[in-house]
């Protein structure tokens, strides 16, 4: 069963090791947990729908729970107004179509009533994409998990075709199947759909060698109230401006991606993964900017600083084997203050991933790295998906965690990495607060990277004292990340969170094109109103 109030599935639990609590005991303060609201006490609070309920089709709900449900996704302050119990918009009505066909029932459902339509994907967006909008209007929400249909895998082109709503684990099975994949890895990937990924642009773990997602999207099929916009999946086109990227990035507000056609690969021979250590952070940076420019066959470059690696050692517990390898470390001279671990995924067929393999091991070790070979890489791959269930252990214990994202060129990739986190660390110094901050290189590329940071902040003794810890500290690295000319996000998207951002990288015009470009599409301005950009109230029409 799905957690109603957090992350994943009820059944599974992390256990926080006796070390982490200490650790971050010393490094944040002793917590205060607080109690959490009660289902049944919040869907108390859940309002009547505004819609007629008698006369809703079979496949649109208007009953408390489900609405409950489909009100927020997994942002910091969607986490905050479930666990203190203080969500106050709920869509009147969660359609959940099987078809394309119900997709447009709904969308007449919603037309006739007037609503606003919110596209509803697995739900994980960490950006505040699904928070219902304060229009005045009914809110519908479109579940799309229901369409997770393969229509059509195309072995002679490559290409597969797929609905919108099926999941990382339902889409990497059907291919599977057939000896294919598309290798699109996010760490949501058990819950988040292709629809998702394609409308936030969304990176997976292995993107190194599978591409982004906006590199795996064809073409497909969206609806808008301003008609239907066919992308057809030609391998290349020099037609003009390329229309797959008004949908990429669009955050539902262009309307409803009803189907998506990627291009797959075969499932390749080798897909390893090796842990390697580097003396310091210098060393380690410069080592993977020569890995990703030697044109490896490689799938994942995965960088934690010094701060990073400590952390995810101690968190992981494991005392015994722990002291194993740093004794090992030691004795080939790296010393745990500064060394930073690197996660080196290597892909392709047998022989060239060995050779791959070799020729990366030689980069690694003229930067005086060791490799701790393949069991760490191992056991990162089997949990990989289970990490941000600590999470909800961390919360319980009464220590909020977020993350925020940003890309940068290789000149800029170390002092916005330390702004950032010096941003965070300095956000809360008027409260005496500490903040436990680290990051990592996520996605890298010749020309620069992605930075990936985490902060652990305790959580108040309410909702609003909570958020306003976490508004100061979004603040904060928000500006850091403008102030250093990086992207507002590498991967989550936009959604209410970073829209006050966005006109630092796009400009006032590049905001006006992509406004635009959404009335052309959605005159009413119904699709998913108030994310990526403002939309006044009265641009809001019948
Ligand atoms: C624990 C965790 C780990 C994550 N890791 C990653 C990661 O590694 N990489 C990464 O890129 N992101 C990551 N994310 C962020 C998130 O998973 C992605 O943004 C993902 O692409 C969202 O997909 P979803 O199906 O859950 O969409 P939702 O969260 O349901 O919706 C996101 C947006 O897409 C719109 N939408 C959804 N489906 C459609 C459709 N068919 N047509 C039109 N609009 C639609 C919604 O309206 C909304 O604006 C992570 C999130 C969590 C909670």
């Amino acid at each position: 069963m799905k957690r109603w109030n957090g992350w994943g599935e009820t059944h599974i639990e992390i256990k926080l090791p006796a070390g982490a609590q200490n650790f971050l005991a010393d490094l944040v303060g002793r917590p205060s947990p607080q109690k959490n609201a009660a289902r049944e006490k919040m869907l108390t609070t859940v309002p009547p729908s505004r819609i007629d309920t008698e006369k809703t089709p079979d496949f649109i709900y208007t009953d408390q729970a489900c609405r409950l449900d489909h009100a927020h996704g997994q942002s910091l302050p969607d986490w905050t107004a479930l666990r203190f119990g203080t969500l106050n918009r709920f869509a009147d009505a969660v359609a959940k179509p099987e078809t394309e066909s119900q997709v447009e029932d709904a969308l007449g459902f919603a037309d006739k009533h007037e609503m606003t339509v919110i596209p509803y994907g697995g739900g994980t967006s960490v950006v505040g994409h699904l928070e219902v909008p304060d229009t005045g209007r009914p809110a519908m929400c479109i579940d799309l998990q229901r369409c997770s249909r393969l229509h059509h895998l195309d072995t002679e082109n490559h290409l597969a075709e797929f609905d919108p709503g099926v999941n990382g684990p339902g889409l990497e099975a059907a291919l599977k199947a057939h000896g294919y994949t598309l290798g699109h890895y996010p760490q949501s990937f058990d819950y988040s759909t292709l629809g998702g990924w394609v409308v936030t642009r969304s990176s997976g773990q292995q993107s190194l060698y599978y591409g982004r997602i906006e590199d795996l999207f064809a073409g497909g099929r969206i609806i808008a109230p301003a008609g239907r916009l066919n992308l057809p999946p030609f391998p290349a086109s020099a037609a003009g401006p390329d229309l797959r990227h008004a949908v990429l990035g669009s955050e539902g507000r262009m309307g409803i991606l009803t189907r998506a056609l990627v291009r797959v690969r075969r499932l390749p021979e080798t897909d390893d993964v090796y842990g390697i250590f580097l003396p310091n952070w210098k060393a380690a940076r410069d080592a993977v900017q020569q890995l990703v420019r030697a044109d490896l066959p490689l799938s994942m470059l995965r960088l934690s600083s010094p701060v990073e690696t400590m952390t995810n050692l101690v968190m992981a517990g494991h005392e015994k084997q722990i002291g194993m390898l740093k004794k090992y470390l030691r004795i080939r001279g790296l010393h745990d203050s500064t060394w930073c671990m690197l996660l080196l995924g290597v892909i392709g067929d047998r022989r060239a991933a060995l050779a791959g393999k070799k020729r990366a091991m030689k980069i690694i070790r003229k930067h005086g790295g060791v490799s701790a070979g393949t069991p760490m890489g191992k056991a990162w791959k089997k949990n990989r998906f289970i990490a941000p269930y600590l999470r909800n252990t961390l919360w319980d214990r009464g220590y909020a965690v977020d993350t925020l994202e940003t890309a940068v060129t290789w000149d800029r990739v170390d002092t916005t990495m330390k702004n950032i986190e010096a941003s965070l660390k300095g956000a809360l110094e008027d409260e005496n607060e500490k903040i436990h901050v680290f990051s990592h290189l996520s996605h890298v590329y010749p020309t620069g990277s992605s930075i990936y940071t985490t902060y652990v902040f305790r959580i108040e003794n309410s909702a609003r004292k909570t958020l306003a810890r976490w508004h100061s500290l979004k603040k904060a690295a928000s500006q850091a990340i403008v102030d250093a000319g990086g992207t507002i996000s590498h991967q989550h998207g936009v959604g209410v969170d970073h829209k006050a951002y966005l006109q630092a990288e796009k400009g006032e015009l590049g905001v006006d094109l992509i406004r635009t470009l959404s009335a052309r599409m959605d005159p009413f301005q119904r699709f998913n109103t108030g994310k990526l950009f403002d939309t006044e109230l009265t641009e809001i029409g019948p």
